[in-house]
């Protein structure tokens, strides 16, 4: 199964993609935490892309476009990849193509999760994450059981520079203008989906497991 999870910030991709992993036994690609790796690790791409994401704006695609490139190669993406938050422009996706095409493969699905605005900025202001796990949790929706204390391994937890409310603005304006078209994209390519992505996750998960059933590989 190949998938791509297109939305905006905040619509919860990441977390669906996360669980879809887990059911196909496929890949997840998410481009936001291999950038996220890269920042804490230091290394010169993540020192370039920290002042881009901080703001909410687009880290360049030559950037992204080759880390995810490199990380199709990998073995452990033969059987299956569902990428969350990649593409996010027009050129990604061209690029995403080509190398595809390379492949001799083709995206099954592209899903298009849809969540209010007002819903999003209510759920992006709230999330906090736990930097040592990654774990995520929110002050409403999913509170940790100690406060500002992860759950999992016990840290502190904090926000992420770009959940604040001045990069929520901008990441949501550059969603409007630089992501929002690659839904015409796809859906000229026959293989886009439109799923409600309000509510809670399981019922989330459960509608995307219906869409995703006929395109499960024997
Ligand atoms: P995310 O976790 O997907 O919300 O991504 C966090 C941040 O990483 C974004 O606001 C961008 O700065 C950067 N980023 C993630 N994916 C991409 C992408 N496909 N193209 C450009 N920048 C990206």
């Amino acid at each position: 199964m190949r998938l791509v999870f297109l939305g905006a910030p905040g619509v919860g991709k990441g977390t669906q993609a996360e669980k879809i992993a887990v059911q196909y036994g496929i890949a997840k690609i998410s481009t936001g935490d291999l950038l996220r790796e890269a920042v804490r690790a230091q290394t010169a791409l993540g020192k370039d892309a920290k002042s881009y994401m901080d703001q909410g704006k687009l880290v360049p695609d030559s950037v992204v476009i080759g880390l995810v490139r490199d990380k199709l190669s990998e073995p452990g993406c033969a059987g299956g990849f569902v990428l969350d938050g990649f593409p996010r422009t027009v050129p990604q996706a061209e690029e995403l193509g080509k190398v595809l095409s390379q492949k001799s493969i083709r995206l099954d699905r592209v899903i298009n999760f849809q969540v209010s605005r007002e819903d999003v900025v209510k759920r992006l202001s709230g999330r906090r994450s736990c930097p040592k796990c990654q774990a995520t949790f929110h002050v409403d929706f999913a509170p940790p059981k100690a406060s500002d204390r992860c759950d999992r391994c016990g840290d502190g937890l904090v926000q992420r520079s770009d959940d604040k409310r001045e990069a929520i603005e901008t990441r949501l304006k550059v969603y409007e203008e630089q992501t929002a078209p690659l839904i015409d994209y796809y859906d000229r390519q026959g293989v886009l989906t439109h799923l409600d992505g309000g509510g809670a996750v399981e019922n989330v998960y459960q509608a995307l497991t219906k869409v995703l059933t006929p395109y499960k590989k024997a």
